[in-house]
């Protein structure tokens, strides 16, 4: 009898169980390293950019780091190319941060105009110049602290004035092609500029922060177009599984 009521409430519990819903099957914990940061995958992508841009360097031309703040600041929005061709006469009628400093807005605005927002970058191209002779002893800083203290200098920069002008590797230029590029070849998964620098500085090892950014500066100008990139002339096809890859 005591058998018989034991099978019966067994049964019962088990009618009960088969009813209940099933329970979700454990969410997988989300992987901290996504695949494309893999220490291998990435020097396979910094040996193919080696063999492929040994040289980049920033194609702003200058004599001197003064010159090179103020070609950045004129390249925001317009290309290197332009910028390079108003500084060919820009330098020799403004030699120094004097010259810019002092300058009548109205004419500097003139003479800048072909780069774009000629009136914003006149005021940050004077107001840098002038506190480069009132804070600096008329020198560009050689800090990251410093320079972006400077009228119109963010971070990138800052970060092409002291890389290129100084060898100082304080961080990575992150411009509209290393943005697009580091997320491409899944460097990154941010599309924040802060962000990017912050996983290109974790993933490259700082003796190559400065040609790095060179490198794929140039990729992305040369090869891996925003619009068509020529995925069939890149070195880096075999590593790369970007979705808009167009072979
Ligand atoms: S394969 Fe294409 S998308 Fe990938 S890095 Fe090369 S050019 Fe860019």
């Amino acid at each position: 009898m005591a058998n018989k009521s034991k099978k019966k409430s067994a049964a019962k519990k088990k009618s009960v169980r088969t009813k209940s819903k099933p329970s979700k099957p454990a969410k997988a914990a989300k992987v901290a390293h996504p695949a494309g940061t893999d220490p291998k995958r990435v020097a396979a992508i910094l040996t193919k950019l080696d063999e492929a841009y040994p040289n980049a360097t920033c194609e702003l031309k200058h004599e001197n780091a003064f010159q090179l703040l103020i070609s950045t600041i004129l390249s925001a929005q317009c290309t290197d190319v332009r910028v390079n061709q108003v500084a060919e006469t820009l330098y020799k009628k403004y030699p120094d941060p004097k010259a810019f400093a002092y300058a009548t807005p109205s004419e500097l605005e003139q003479d800048i105009r072909p780069t774009g927002f000629f009136r914003n970058k006149t005021k940050s191209v004077m107001g840098a110049s002038k506190a480069i002779i009132e804070k600096f002893g008329g020198e560009v800083p050689h800090t990251m602290e410093e320079i972006l203290t400077l009228p119109g200098v963010a971070r990138k920069t800052g970060n092409v004035v002291l890389g290129t002008a100084y060898g100082i590797a304080s961080g990575l230029v992150v411009d509209t092609h290393v943005i697009r590029l580091s997320n491409r070849l899944d460097l990154t998964r941010n599309d924040d500029p802060k962000k990017i620098e912050q996983d290109l500085m974790q993933i490259i090892r700082k003796e190559k922060w400065i040609q790095f950014s060179h490198q794929l500066i140039w990729h992305g100008r040369r090869v891996c177009h925003a619009r068509k990139p020529k995925c069939i002339e890149c070195n880096m096809e075999s590593l790369c599984y970007a979705k808009d890859k167009t072979v």
